[in-house]
């Protein structure tokens, strides 16, 4: 499964990605929170009985946390807080865990900015 999640990070191209199309609605997508810059929805293949992607409705150069500038600083903020909404309303306050993986090195394959909000079990320590 490692081997599987390392060949599926690819380089930050730049490139449109599949949650342009969820933002836009022209796919499905399990919506918990929304407002007018940020976007929450369920993941397609969880790893947690909670498990919901925070990201920014444009992505204005956020491919990935390592292209983040000083003007992002705001965007930043409200999704870290959108996290927090997120785990209210899923009842997971008491634990929840917020992961950003920026790079091919961390596994990430979708390149537009995501917090990943995880919960509902013990989360263990330290993650792969
Ligand atoms: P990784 O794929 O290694 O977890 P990321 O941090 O880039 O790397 O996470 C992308 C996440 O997007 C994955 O958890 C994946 O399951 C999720 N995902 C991909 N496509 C969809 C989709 N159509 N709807 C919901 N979640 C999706």
């Amino acid at each position: 499964q490692a081997a599987a999640k390392a060949a599926a990070a690819t380089a930050d191209s730049g490139a449109p990605t599949i949650f342009d199309k969820i933002i836009n609605k022209e796919i499905p997508s399990s919506i918990v929170y929304e407002d007018e810059k940020v976007l929450a929805f369920r993941d397609i293949n969880p790893q947690a009985p909670v498990h919901v992607l925070v990201i920014p409705k444009v992505r204005d150069g956020l491919t990935e946390l390592a292209k983040a500038e000083a003007r992002h600083g705001e965007i930043l903020g409200q999704l870290l807080y959108a996290a927090r909404i997120v785990a209210e309303k899923e009842g997971i306050l008491d634990g929840f865990r917020v992961v950003i993986n920026s790079g091919p090195s961390a596994c990430q394959s979708v390149y537009h900015l995501h917090l990943h909000v995880l919960g509902g079990r013990q989360m263990n320590w330290p993650p792969g």
